[in-house]
């Protein structure tokens, strides 16, 4: 698909969501370790350990279900982040109310929360959560007369005060690894894309037996190269028709005749510029257009593709194959349209035809001397 947005498989998002829930539900894991180590130096209560994870983890296991059952695929907040955000800044909010003892710890994961899901939320969302929970702590701060306390009263309250800190830390530098592998991932996704749009093109650009360019494309270079001419520069163009081709399809067979023309398109393709340009104008007829050549130059060079050409080595297609071409030539001149540019290669090459096959006439030639 080029330009719009990329599907992503449903199968694809269900794998990508996983990890964000198992290192949540990780998180709330650390919170109950904590919580109950709080509870084990009398500071808090098992209860409250127990219920906070219950809460925690219960919350979580419905957004995993939700999207294992692919519920939330089309969503655009299919992480389910922001309900996630909100409900766990509630949680906070209660336990802090609740258990303000040891309120710092649940401030601080108010941090964990909204770090890791503004990795995934719009500046809007961000707004809302950022906002929820701002009304929620005004509320705790202002319109109630709790104590947020940090226990530090011994050793053992300094050391499990440190060991909130730094796990919340680990945690926000964690969302912060989870953001900076998104941006990587996206980064190399854009990088495919961009390839695939490369080939994309390319292929819509080339004639798919012969590797040359299609009629579409050459014609657009034909128009370039007209365009070009007009503000001074010299350029040519050779029609090149393969002499009785019909003859060597009847003869040998059509996949032979196919096998003949990619051969031939890639021999002038590997013996002319990289600014020049081969394109299938027809069945068996081919438009080499040549920047920056005069007519004479053009002879020259469509003459030495005529010995490249005859000196194949057609035998190895088919024993008595032999292929020859005629070309007609005509140089581009300023106030040229691509139809009278094509009329005047098309009545040379019909010449050439007419004079035998296997030669090279070009358009001012002929005039000169038909
Ligand atoms: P002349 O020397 O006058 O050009 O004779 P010719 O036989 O080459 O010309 P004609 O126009 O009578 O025949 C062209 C043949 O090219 C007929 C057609 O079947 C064949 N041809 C066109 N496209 C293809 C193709 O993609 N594959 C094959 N195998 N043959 C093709
Ligand atoms: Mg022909
Ligand atoms: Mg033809």
């Amino acid at each position: 698909m080029i330009g719009g947005k990329v599907p992503v498989q449903p199968a694809r998002r269900v794998a990508q969501r996983r990890p964000a829930y198992i290192a949540q539900a990780v998180s709330y894991v650390i919170d109950g370790v904590i919580l109950f180590a709080y509870a084990g130096i009398g500071v808090t209560t098992v209860t409250t350990g127990l219920v906070y994870l219950t809460l925690r983890l219960a919350v979580i296991g419905i957004a995993f279900f939700l999207s294992e059952a692919r519920v939330t695929d089309r969503l655009r907040d299919h992480y389910l982040f922001v309900p996630l955000s909100l409900v766990s800044i509630t949680i906070q909010i209660g336990a802090i109310y609740l258990v303000p003892q040891i309120g710092f710890y649940f401030i601080a994961i108010i941090f964990v929360a909204l770090g890791f899901g503004a990795l995934r939320m719009s500046a809007l969302q961000t707004g809302i959560v950022w906002a929820y929970a701002t009304l929620g702590l005004a509320v705790l701060f202002l319109m109630t007369d709790r104590p947020i306390g940090i226990p530090m009263a011994d050793a053992t309250e300094r050391a499990l005060a440190l060991a909130c800190f730094v796990s919340t830390l680990a945690r926000c530098a964690g969302a912060g690894l989870y953001g900076s592998s998104m941006r990587e991932l996206l980064y190399r996704r854009s990088n495919d894309l961009a390839a695939a749009n490369a080939r994309i093109e390319e292929l819509a650009q080339l004639d798919e037996l012969t590797g040359a360019y299609n009629r579409r494309y050459i014609m657009k270079c034909l128009g370039d190269e007209i365009a070009r001419i007009q503000s001074g520069a010299h350029g040519c163009i050779a029609l090149i028709d393969l002499d009785h081709f019909k003859r060597i399809n009847d003869r040998f067979g059509h996949p032979v005749g196919d096998d003949v023309l990619r051969r031939f398109a890639s021999a002038i393709l590997a013996n002319i510029r990289m600014v020049d340009k081969l394109g299938r104008y027809g069945g068996e007829e081919f438009l080499l257009v040549l920047p920056d050549t005069n007519v004479d130059q053009a002879m020259q060079i469509v003459e030495r593709l005529r010995g490249v050409i005859a000196a194949i080595d057609w035998l190895s297609i088919s024993p008595d194959l032999a292929l020859t071409l005629s070309a007609g030539l005509s140089e581009i001149a300023s106030n040229d349209t691509p139809e009278d540019l094509l009329a005047r290669a098309d009545l040379a090459l019909y010449r050439a035809k007419d004079a035998g096959r296997n030669r090279v006439l070009a358009a001012a030639q002929w005039r000169r001397f038909g």
